[in-house]
């Protein structure tokens, strides 16, 4: 075998093509192959023979897996099934469940991803070519157990490709490398370009094809450069040589390289996407243009948008989950609630799937998937009778793990394509993106399941070329460099600064390398200084999108001429020209950012009464709040958000209702066991507690409980605090209530009715927690959680409808009104707020005309902002404009909401609006 190398796939691609030329020009009818290591790579050497020769006849390109397909074609052994992921991962689980029980075989059948995992290291093994008997010799200890996997699996591959029903990838090598020789002998010249490396069994094809007609390995790496060491190196041992490979004696001149940096992965991507249509656009053939990433895994949301974005095609090795593909999810939903019709074989079950994904529109989408289920029975043999749940939980799980192409990613349009994939290839133009530390270069990482001086010591012995990840960084290095060499005119080079959140990224060590490459002996620093950075603000990123390399997308487009004024209302007029469908977002940006009187249609106007005649004592209160804010919950009637801000916390409201039940319970059974008709107060509290330890669990809810389970610890620590402080509570209100002579009478009790002079004909529904009744009077209690219970019964907060449950429970009922503080939650000090009554006529006559003039709004349809500090803890804060200053502006001068803005501003001392306004004009 004859190693020829070159640092530059363009130069040794130009000098296949040379050679091709020369070998016809001698004989045109003379047969030619060329071996590839991928498909993509296959077909780009077609697509380059043709523009060199136009028609070529007798010349054969096959990457590896066509190359034995053909050997064995030849040898009349006819076409060989060949094992796919599902059919593999499914004969290795059975493999393993089959094995002698050991740590490795349990750990990896209770741990889907470790299985994956192993299956991977075996594939090492059996690609390298090594024997089990050499593995079982050279491993001990605890991989002892792996050596005794491996030679299950390989027997058990090797008695499938005996059966002839199908052969794994290295089996099918193996299987032709007898009939290479023959094979190879047919063609006058034979090379071999666009790898580095080779697994095992490809060497051993390849060292067969040699010795039928000698065979030219094209090699990317440099002899006389550091990054083309770990090529060389491999290239020589599988070569089976000592002598240095022949260095191809043609100059490469490096393509012009431009640095640019942005924030966040859809930046970058965007701007080489645009990069790369300007090209194209200037001439350049798509399939001339590449956008190259290490890998596809910081980019896959971005990529994602770009191409469901839709307007244009790209050819990419980008796979995504299949079950984000529309269709198939609705299949596998559809199946998955599909009907059991009992126990069947594999096949069986299959077609069932198949009929019901059919129905769905998904049959497409799943025919890989159900294929493969087919051929667990009539490929593998496994030909049990198996019930509807073990089939659908196979389809479940290779649906899991499932990835596929997005729609038309395979044909024409600019490559996007992940360096493995790009290997090999060459282009016009290059950009190559997600130049930071720990993804270019990769970090090779040691296997759980085969240590790297077992590797070693297994290389070693076999002299086989087993992957170790210690030599990662020389792969990397020669990876890079076989890039920065695809590209023959430009090379754009781009990293992350910070990520989406604006967290500084580290950027690769590389870069230097590229440097070097680019612009020997310049200052790496002051090149990197100098590269492109792309803003982070839209406008000006669109911007500079614009000016270079002036492209935009129509949405990027329609956004700039939206962004390019300072005020959004100037721009809508060429918004909608753009985009008619926008134009009742326009209006909405223009009404709302002027500071002149509009007819409200976009500041909570609706117009239409929101009561019917009736109204909740809470919702009544959350309209004095802010009217916006009654209106998101009470007529939009938009959930307030449940989910606490992390894990570790609880929602509020759930603790709410839990303590508010178990308080139901306790008092319950203290009336229920005449507790309350005892003297001694002492014994009603003890009785309280032990009630309390029952009440608490039996209060959870499915929050609490799913918690629990997930928190036990934490939850347990939290329900002991929440005895104790109820304890206390309990303990402290028994005696006060024992003390003023109270005895609950009713809990949870409903009050309907409408408030003397207040709202006209407007029923209010309130239930009171608690009402108590003494010698003289009954007192109304509400249990608080949370919160300044202080605030909630002066004077000025109920007069200007900050706070309005308690006079609206003290005007329905007639009685006094308490506020019992319970929990850790509410503000130290005020354990107990009371009102009495109001302090003064004009207090409540002030409070009857608030709540008036606020039943007036929701009858007319207008729920204008109130801010103030409530916002902060308002749950629809991020839908409201309370901080948008033409908003604030107008609201304080809407004339439909006046009388409730200057309810707003009542006191004590200003109980009435004529009083508010009185003190406005002196
Ligand atoms: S954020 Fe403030 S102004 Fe906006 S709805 Fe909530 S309470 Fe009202």
């Amino acid at each position: 075998m004859k190693l020829v190398a070159h640092g530059s796939p363009s130069v040794l691609e130009a000098e296949l093509l040379d050679r091709v030329a020369t070998v016809k020009s001698g004989d045109p009818l003379s047969s030619i192959l060329i071996v590839v290591p991928t498909r993509r790579l296959a077909e780009h050497v077609m697509r380059r023979l043709v523009e060199r020769f136009g028609s070529i006849l007798g010349v054969e390109v096959l990457h590896h897996r066509a190359l034995a397909e053909r050997v064995l074609e030849t040898t009349g052994a006819g076409d060989r099934r060949v094992l796919d992921d599902d059919l593999l991962v499914t004969l290795f689980a059975s493999v393993v469940d089959r094995a002698a029980p050991g740590p490795l075989r349990e750990f990896v059948r209770e741990l889907p991803g470790a299985s994956s995992a192993l299956l991977a290291t075996l594939t090492d093994l059996r690609e390298a070519g090594i024997e089990p008997d050499a593995v079982t010799a050279t491993l001990t200890g605890l991989e002892a157990e792996t050596a005794s996997l491996y030679a299950r699996w390989s027997r058990a591959l090797n008695e499938l490709a005996e059966s002839g029903r199908a052969v794994d990838d290295a089996g099918l090598a193996a299987a032709a490398t007898a009939g290479a020789p023959a094979f190879a002998s047919r063609f006058s010249a034979i090379w071999h370009h666009g790898a580095y490396d080779l697994i095992g069994v490809h060497v051993e094809l390849l060292r067969a094809l040699d010795r039928g007609r000698e065979l030219s390995f094209f090699l990317p790496a440099d002899p006389v450069d550091a990054s083309g060491a770990f090529g060389i190196d491999r290239a020589l041992t599988f070569a089976g040589s000592h002598d240095p490979p022949v260095r191809l004696d043609r100059e490469a001149t490096p393509a012009p390289v431009v640095f640019s940096h942005a924030q966040g992965a859809s930046v970058e991507l965007t701007t080489a996407a645009y990069e790369a249509l300007a090209a194209v656009a200037a001439g350049t053939p798509p399939h001339e243009v590449a956008i190259v990433v290490r890998s596809f895994g910081p980019f896959a949301a971005a990529l994602d948008a770009l191409l469901d974005a839709g307007w244009t095609r790209w050819h990419t090795s980008y796979k995504r989950p299949m079950r984000r593909d529309p269709a198939a999810a609705k299949a596998l939903r559809a199946i998955a609630s599909g009907p059991d019709r009992g126990v069947r074989r594999f096949g069986g079950h299959a077609e069932a799937f198949e009929e019901i994904a059919r129905a769905a529109g998904g049959a497409g989408k799943l025919e890989p998937l159900l294929g493969a289920m087919k051929d667990v029975e009539s490929v593998l043999g496994d030909d049990r009778a198996v019930s509807r749940s073990e089939a659908l939980a196979w389809l479940q799980a290779r649906a899991d793990a499932a990835t596929v192409l997005p729609d038309g990613a395979e044909g024409a349009g600019v490559r996007i394509l992940d360096a493995m994939q790009a290997r090999g290839l060459t282009f016009a133009e290059l950009n190559l993106l997600g130049m930071n530390a720990g993804i270019f270069p990769r970090v090779g990482r040691e296997t759980a399941f085969l240590g790297e001086g077992s590797r070693l010591r297994l290389r070693e012995a076999t002299g086989r070329p087993l992957p170790i990840a210690s030599e990662a960084g020389g792969e990397e290095h020669l990876l890079l460099a076989t890039i920065l060499g695809a590209a023959r005119d430009r090379l754009r080079v781009s990293w992350r600064r910070a990520d989406e959140s604006a967290r500084p990224l580290v950027p690769s060590l590389a870069l230097r390398e590229i440097v070097r490459f680019a612009k020997p002996g310049a200052d790496a620093d002051a090149v990197l200084h100098e590269a492109r950075p792309l803003p982070a603000h839209p406008r000006l990123r669109l911007a500079a999108w614009a000016q270079r390399p002036g492209l935009l997308d129509p949405r990027d487009e329609t956004l700039l001429a939206a962004l390019a004024s300072e005020i959004g209302a100037d721009a809508g007029r060429s918004v909608v020209a753009r985009r008619p469908e926008l134009a009742s977002g326009a209006a909405l940006v223009a009404e709302t950012e002027t500071f002149m009187p509009v007819n409200g249609r976009f500041d909570g106007r609706t117009g239409a009464s929101a009561l019917g005649g009736k109204i909740a004592a809470t919702a009544f209160e959350r309209l004095g709040r802010c009217p916006l804010q009654f209106f998101f919950r009470d007529v939009l009637r938009v959930p307030a958000p449940r989910t606490p801000d992390t894990p570790f916390e609880v929602d509020n409201a759930t603790t709410g209702s839990r303590v508010h039940e178990a308080l139901h319970t306790v008092y319950a059974r203290l009336r229920r066991e005449g507790l309350f008709a005892t003297e001694d107060v002492g014994a009603r509290v003890a009785r309280a507690r032990a009630i309390l330890r029952e009440a608490w669990p039996a209060a959870a809810r499915g929050d609490d409980t799913a918690r629990a389970e997930r928190l036990p610890v934490l939850s347990r620590i939290e329900a002991a605090r929440w005895i104790t402080t109820l304890d206390a509570f309990l303990d402290a209100d028994l005696r006060r209530l024992e003390d003023e002579g109270l005895v609950p009478e009713t809990l949870e009790h409903d009050d309907t009715g409408t408030i003397p002079g207040g709202p006209p004909g407007l029923s209010i529904r309130a239930r009171f927690d608690r009402v108590s009744r003494g010698a003289s009077s009954a007192v109304v209690a509400d249990y608080k959680t949370g919160g300044d219970l202080a605030a909630r019964v002066k004077p000025a907060a109920m007069l200007s409808g900050a706070a309005l449950q308690v006079p609206i429970y003290a005007l329905l009922s007639g009685s006094p009104v308490e506020l019992l503080g319970v929990g850790p939650g509410h503000d130290p000090g005020s354990d107990v707020a009371r009102f009495d009554g109001f302090k003064s006529d004009d207090q409540r006559l002030g409070v009857l005309e608030t709540l008036r003039v606020l039943t007036g709004l929701a009858e007319a349809g207008r729920f204008p902002i109130r801010p103030g500090d409530h916002c902060a803890w308002c749950d629809y804060r991020s839908a409201c404009r309370h901080g948008h200053p033409p908003t604030v502006f107008r609201e304080s001068h809407a004339r439909d909401v006046a009388d409730a803005r200057d309810c707003w501003s009542k006191t004590a001392k200003a109980p009435s609006l004529a009083a508010v306004r009185q003190g406005r004009r002196s």
